[in-house]
């Protein structure tokens, strides 16, 4: 429960003095709440593939004289260890870009690489499902933060739309910055929003699950999430990311038709960040 703990200590010096002291542990407690939460979810994810490796090498085992069986039993393996290896990944990612909090505001980052670096990690995949990955909207664009972690994100939510896609389809990859708001330019050193959309024409998200897809674990729909080797901490990887360098991530997503991550990062009219006008040098 959120209470406050109280502490109190006496002190003799001189004549007699009370010393109290009140301290708010609410939000250790609360950290300390989702530290545990985590770790048991984890523990209970890293089960699931362990435990089907297990069962697997016994069925090996006993299926010796039957090459056919052995095969069948390895290819699962080598299923349940390639899960086993992406969600082991996923939760070193995710605790790499907790800890590099607050991100270094200073450097400045290229978008075109970032979105370069994203849409590489994908191509295998797409190229497998005939999916089209297409880069629009503007380029050279610059915004603070880290390259490796907006990498990371942006990844995400374009292997995500890959995976929930079915063969034949596209992948738009859109930036677009809004109109600068004389209101606020200047001040704070925040004048634009850049807009990165990630849009397929995907199995779309219902929109009653549209709120918790950025939970850690949570998963629409654990069988298909299971067959496209889904953790679950993609999305939870974004929040975090957009939130450290002070944006925001939004969903759009007709089920069916197909789904709309947008990635919202500042434009940052600091003079260490070196912002190019439309159309001017890079
Ligand atoms: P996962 O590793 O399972 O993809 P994520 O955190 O990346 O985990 O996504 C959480 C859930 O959100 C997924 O299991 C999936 O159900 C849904 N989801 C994410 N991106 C898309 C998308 N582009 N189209 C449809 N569903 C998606």
């Amino acid at each position: 429960q959120d209470v406050l703990s109280v502490s109190a200590r006496v002190a003799p010096v001189g004549s007699q003095l009370i010393l109290v002291l009140v301290e708010d542990r609410t939000k250790e407690r609360r950290v300390d709440a989702i530290r545990r939460d985590f770790v048991a979810n984890v523990s209970h994810e890293l089960k699931t593939p362990i435990g089907a490796l297990v069962l697997l090498a016994e069925a090996v085992q006993h299926a010796a004289d039957d090459p056919e069986a052995v095969q069948r039993f390895s290819n699962r393996m080598q299923i349940e260890s390639e899960r086993l290896t992406r969600l082991v990944q996923q939760i070193i990612e995710l605790s790499r870009v907790q800890a590099d909090d607050p991100v270094e505001e200073a450097s400045v980052v290229r978008l075109d690489r970032v979105i370069d670096g994203a849409l590489d990690r994908s191509r295998v995949d797409a190229q497998a499902k005939f999916v089209e990955l297409v880069r629009a909207g503007e380029t050279d664009l610059r915004v603070a933060g880290s390259e490796q972690q907006l990498v990371i994100a942006l990844g995400n939510l374009i292997e995500n739309a890959v995976s929930y896609s079915p063969h034949h389809t596209r992948v738009v990859v859109d930036v677009r910055r809004t109109a600068p708001d004389p209101d606020t330019a200047g001040v704070d050193g925040v004048s634009q929003i850049i807009e990165i959309s990630v849009s397929d024409q995907g199995v779309g998200i219902p929109e009653k699950e549209l709120e918790r897809v950025f939970e850690r674990f949570y998963r629409v729909d654990q069988a298909r999430s299971r067959e496209t080797g889904g953790t679950g901490l993609g999305l939870s990887i974004v929040k975090h990311v957009a939130a450290s360098h002070g944006g925001a991530v939004e969903v759009w997503s007709v089920e069916g038709e197909g789904s709309t991550f947008t990635l919202q990062l500042p434009l940052r009219n600091d003079p260490t960040v070196d912002i190019p006008r439309p159309g001017g040098p890079n």
